[in-house]
């Protein structure tokens, strides 16, 4: 009786395979497909519904229902039966369809006489692309196996509407992927930026959805998967213990499944080719996933998500390399990406848009480090956009235009001429001093960590290096630098800022910041555990060794060195005895120990603003990290955009305690400086400097913009308009301050 059926099913598959054949155009084949369908299942109706933008589904073809009414019938998501099955991406089945709840009467097509219905979403890798309906007059509940092939033909579909084979008249058929598209997302890195698009995962493409030779299909599917296995196997040996190896163990658990590797067996048996049976498998996975809300269960299905990639990967051969070659202008759009994977591609990236990522990440940070516009939070970008395509971002508004139209690009050009007019403002004051229009100077420094980021210490006119992120080294290698290594690098960075202060913070790693080859730590709350200046202290090797080669790499010229995550004074004294003991040993070992040692703390936990005033007093200097210390002090993750979105850094609690930090900085003449990202915000730039902070150190773009503001500004009317807010109960000063600045022009 199976065996019976999948002939059938494979039947209808191949009658779709001839009348897609011939070179007809678009609307032909889709006639063309509605009859036979219909013909095949036996019902007086089939029709097929597709997206014409993102909220309207548009009758493209139909067998039964009046022909006058294709491409002008429309529906928006979610209405009427045809909507709903688009909305949630599930079969509809019922023999009573008018009295169903939300049945839509459309007189024009005069399907109020058609009793039964059943409506299949087509989709592709859970991106909804219409709705394939048959419907019959009398009432009958359509049977599992009916379903079944039709919804391996709605795969099929899929697949020819990605491909372009549906092209022709109506707005729901023009090509996909050819629209100008506007999508929007939240700003991590401002800038403007015109490039194309290239993709940091392409996305496969199956051009052969229905099987030619099933017996050869199974086999190739068999090959694939036993590849896999093998795969993850080796993955398995090479991981250390922890959260990776817990992923690696479903992962195997899945490629072992018989459940998965006979539904995509059934597939096949049904007609479809290996790849299109594996790709229906995740198109039904990604559908569950969007409606699980436990999230256990959401990461087993993203796992699994995972692996049918790795398996389309091995059967069409298209690895990541699809040997299509990098723009020359390259926007890289993916659906997140890490601190490493980002450094790798360096420089040579003119924007960056992310479908997931957040604005606290190191991703990001590595991006401001090295300048480039990042958007994240862009919805369907991966979905959209393909290799090659024209891409503008506007790092202003987060808004990224695919494909556009030419007034896009012609109002985008001209934007971006208007920044290269600021830049060349910013230039002209570059050797100036950030003097406010009330006498304080405010020392703007910059961040860094790359070789690459020294040559802004110059263009930029930063007055040294604020914080230079060591660990940045760490992760874009593959193994662990040699001392003499990072010795050398590190000599390269003092001979690069000729004479201006560089401050070298210690490894922060842990939390986001994973170095490839250490074995990974399996800790539930990354952020809040086992990292930064605490694994220094546990495990002083390494600790050591970057000591010893910063005081190398000084060799006699003065050392500012600063540890990551203080939160109690005892691991600042624990750190510097280490720094005494390694000058010692240095000494001993015939070094030429520098001219001068600084050794300062940053503030990044809101315990150390209450730390001793001792300790105030011992430190050389602090240097607030307010990217870790706004997220404690909310107690909102950094990466998380939906929680760090919702506390301002202006918000008057958190300004007040900075404030107290640094009164207290103060009382005991104890230098200090803000490092976080908000160094870099001019509004933020501005109140930092208002409550009394006299170094900033931000990202080398920033100084410009920050400069010429503070320039123009007089902190003691700032300090005033914090004050009243403040003692308005006003949640943050920021809408104060905005009025001012407006008010001052
Ligand atoms: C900070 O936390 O503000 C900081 C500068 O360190 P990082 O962003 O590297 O954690
Ligand atoms: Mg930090």
């Amino acid at each position: 009786m199976v065996e019976r059926k999948e002939t059938e099913s494979r039947k209808l598959l191949g009658r779709l395979r001839d009348a897609m054949a011939g070179d007809d155009p678009g609307q032909e084949r889709l006639d063309k497909i509605t009859t036979l369908i219909a013909d095949s299942i036996d019902t007086e109706v089939c029709s097929i519904y597709l997206f014409r933008d993102d909220e309207t589904l548009e009758l493209c073809a139909t067998e039964g229902l009046n022909s006058d009414a294709v491409h002008q019938t429309r529906l928006k998501l979610g209405e009427g039966l045809v909507g709903r099955v688009a909305r949630r991406r599930q079969v509809i089945n019922t023999p009573d369809a008018p009295n169903l709840r939300g049945f839509r009467y459309m007189p024009e097509t005069g399907e109020e006489i058609y009793s039964s219905f059943l409506g299949i979403p087509i989709q592709r890798l859970g991106d909804a692309l219409g709705v394939l309906v048959v419907q019959s007059k009398d009432a009958r509940k359509f049977t599992a196996d009916e379903i079944y092939a039709l919804e391996v033909v709605a795969m099929v579909l899929a697949e020819m509407t990605e491909l372009g084979a549906f092209v022709g008249e109506g707005a729901a058929m023009s090509a996909r992927h050819s629209q100008p598209t506007m999508l929007r997302g939240t700003v991590a890195q401002e800038g403007v930026a015109e490039g194309h698009v290239w993709l940091h995962e392409p996305r496969v493409v199956v051009t052969n959805p229905i099987a030619d030779d099933p017996h050869r299909e199974l086999e190739r599917l068999d090959e694939a998967v036993e590849e896999l296995r093998v795969g993850v196997d080796k993955m398995m040996d090479m991981a250390g213990e922890g959260e990776q190896r817990q992923v690696l163990e479903t992962y195997r658990m899945f490629a072992n499944s018989k459940g998965w590797l006979r539904r995509m067996q059934e597939g096949i048996g049904r007609g479809l080719s290996a790849e299109a049976a594996v790709e229906k498998e995740q198109s039904i996975a990604r559908a569950r996933m969007e409606q699980v809300t436990d999230s256990y269960l959401r990461e087993r299905l993203s796992d699994l998500d995972d692996l049918s990639n790795r398996l389309l990967r091995i059967l069409t051969g298209q690895g990541k390399d699809t040997g299509a070659e990098m723009p020359l202008d390259p926007i890289l759009v993916a659906s997140n990406i890490g601190p490493a994977e980002l450094l790798e591609y360096g420089r040579a990236l003119k924007g960056i848009v992310l479908e997931k990522g957040s604005v606290g990440s190191h991703a990001a940070i590595v991006a401001r480090a090295l300048a480039i516009p990042l958007i994240v939070h862009v919805g369907r970008i991966t979905t959209e956009a393909l290799n090659g395509d024209q891409v503008m971002l506007d790092g202003e508004q987060g808004i990224v235009h695919l494909r556009p139209d030419d007034t896009v690009v012609s109002a985008f050009r001209d934007k971006i001429a208007m920044e290269t007019q600021a830049k060349e403002r910013y230039a002209s004051i570059r050797d100036k001093p950030a003097e406010t229009k009330c006498g304080a100077v405010i020392e703007l420094q910059m961040n860094a960590g790359l070789m690459a980021d020294l040559p802004s210490l110059e263009s930029s006119g930063a007055e040294g290096v604020g914080l230079f992120r060591t660990e940045l080294q760490f992760l874009v290698r593959s193994q662990m630098p040699k001392r003499s290594e990072l010795s050398a690098l590190y000599r390269r960075v003092l001979d690069a800022a000729q004479g201006k202060p560089v401050v070298f913070r210690t490894l922060d790693i842990g939390s986001d910041k994973v170095l490839p080859y250490m074995k990974p730590n399996d800790e539930p709350n990354p952020a809040l555990g086992w990292r930064a200046i605490r694994v220094g202290l546990d495990k002083p090797g390494i600790l050591r060794m970057q000591l010893q080669a910063l005081i190398r790499a000084a060799n006699g010229r003065p050392l500012t060195v600063m540890f990551p995550f203080i939160a109690q004074y005892e691991e600042y004294t624990q750190a510097r005895s280490e720094m005494d003991r390694t000058l010692a040993r240095e000494a001993k070992l015939g070094h030429v120990l520098p001219k001068s040692v600084s050794i300062g703390a940053m503030l990044e936990t809101p315990s150390l603003g209450f730390a001793p005033r001792k300790f105030f007093e011992d430190v050389d200097f602090l240097s607030i990290g307010g990217n870790d210390l706004k997220q404690f002090f909310f107690a909102a993750d950094r990466e998380n955009e939906r929680v760090r979105k919702r506390y301002d850094t202006l918000n008057v609690s958190f300004l007040s305690f900075l404030e107290q930090i640094v009164e207290r900085c103060a009382e005991t003449n104890t230098p200090v400086s803000f490092c976080g990202e908000d160094a870099g915000r001019p509004v933020e730039a501005l109140c930092l400097a208002a409550i009394g902070l006299r170094r900033l150190s931000m990202r080398p773009a920033s100084i410009g913009p920050i400069k010429s503001l503070l320039r123009r500004s007089n902190l003691e009317e700032v300090r005033k308009v914090i004050f009243d807010a403040r003692h308005r109960g006003d949640m943050s000063v920021r809408p104060a301050v905005m009025e001012w600045l407006r008010q001052n022009g």
